[in-house]
């Protein structure tokens, strides 16, 4: 896939953009919140916030079950890294205060031994 630099889109320079859209089954495309390109839903992880007393966790959701507001991310440590930089998890989890990442953070580690 060709991809711009810069933005948040994408642009396919194949035909109209009717077939475009025909030639693609029905599948969800999330935005990765750390490095912001979009991808077919199966190739981000799914996280969400789990509020623990005072602090709130933020912990992995592989198999998409968790209730409540989910964000996305591409399962690799960099783009966890911009997402903590970039305070992404707070915002796109609308919650505020101590961020515990440390599950994430263990859970990509784990998956990377075992890639
Ligand atoms: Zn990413």
């Amino acid at each position: 896939m060709f991809v711009t630099s810069g933005g948040e889109g994408f642009v396919v320079m194949t035909g109209s953009p009717v077939e475009w859209v025909q030639d693609r089954p029905a599948q969800s495309v999330r935005t990765c919140i750390g490095c912001r390109q979009r991808e077919p839903s199966a190739d981000l992880l799914r996280i969400v916030a789990q509020h623990r007393n005072s602090d709130v966790a933020i912990v992995p959701d592989p198999r998409r079950r968790q209730p409540g507001r989910g964000a996305w991310l591409h399962p690799v440590s960099v783009c966890l890294r911009s997402a903590e930089r970039r305070r992404a998890f707070g915002r796109a989890l609308r919650v505020s205060g101590n961020l515990d990442i440390s599950a994430l953070e263990q859970y990509l580690e784990n998956r990377h031994e075992h890639s």
